[in-house]
């Protein structure tokens, strides 16, 4: 009789769900405004690395690359206005996405927070869940829906909503330094903080209401640079160069 050959354990996975949180910026790449093709497709490899990996994936993006209300407030819009457009912009960045994802065959839903049914699906909490489940990226479009917030509270308050083990923010640095590491040769990246350091240090990672939510539902959130080519999966498997924000050491 031969013997069965030995199968090999899969890697036993420290998160099982993540949200995903990038800037529109992140999608600007090298140009000035609004959306490079080339880093879209690489960040949409990144997130497909990650699927493949057998995590659930959501995604909350921003629209800094197109249009922020807060910035349209200062040169006299109404500030509501504004945001609404802000929140438009980032639908946009969600259909772009999502065209990239599924150009290498991942499976993905847009849910907007902001109803447009002839585009993408409402925000629906149970059936984002059930895609997740199925093995589908959902990208939660428009932020919260509402004006007066940003996309990292829309991250918060989705990640506490999915029950997700862990909010990813995938931005220009490998994690939160005691100052801006581009501009003080000093600053010194810290491993661990807690939620109260964030907004008791006033560092910029965060606004207030993101950290505050995330702090009260417990969702941890980890600081890694989105920049590098399979950085992602990388610091999904613990390895690379990261910060966690959470009250657990
Ligand atoms: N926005 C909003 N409510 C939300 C999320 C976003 O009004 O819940 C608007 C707001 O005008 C914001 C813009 O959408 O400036 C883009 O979001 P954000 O500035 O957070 O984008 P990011 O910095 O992540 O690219």
């Amino acid at each position: 009789m031969t013997a069965m050959p030995a199968v090999k354990p899969l890697p036993q996975l420290k998160y099982k769900r993540v949200l995903l949180k990038i800037s529109g910026e992140v999608l600007m790449g090298p140009r000035e405004f609004g959306l490079d093709p080339d880093t879209v497709a690489r960040v949409a490899q990144d997130v497909k690395d990650v699927v493949d990996m057998g995590m659930e994936v959501c995604i909350v993006v921003g629209a800094g690359n197109i249009f922020r209300g807060l910035s349209g407030a200062s040169n006299g819009m109404d500030r509501t206005t504004a945001d609404h457009m802000g929140m438009l912009g980032i639908v946009i960045n969600a259909l772009a996405l999502q065209n990239a994802l599924e150009n290498i065959d991942v499976k993905t839903r847009v849910q907007s927070a902001i109803q447009m049914d002839q585009v993408c699906e409402p925000y629906i909490r149970r059936k984002a869940i059930r895609h997740m489940e199925k093995g589908r990226v959902v990208i939660f479009a428009a932020g919260t829906g509402n004006p007066y917030f940003t996309s990292d509270t829309g991250a918060s308050l989705r990640a506490s909503e999915m029950n997700c083990d862990l909010i990813a923010k995938g931005t220009k640095v490998n994690g939160i330094y005691t100052a801006d590491p581009f501009k003080d040769p000093n600053a010194v990246k810290y491993d661990h903080l807690t939620y109260m350091d964030i907004l008791t240090k006033d560092l910029k990672v965060m606004d207030a209401t993101a950290i505050s939510l995330a702090r009260e539902n417990k969702v941890p959130v980890m600081v890694f640079s989105i920049r590098e080519k399979g950085n992602f999966a990388k610091v999904m498997r613990g390895e690379g160069e990261f910060t966690i924000v959470s009250d657990e050491i």
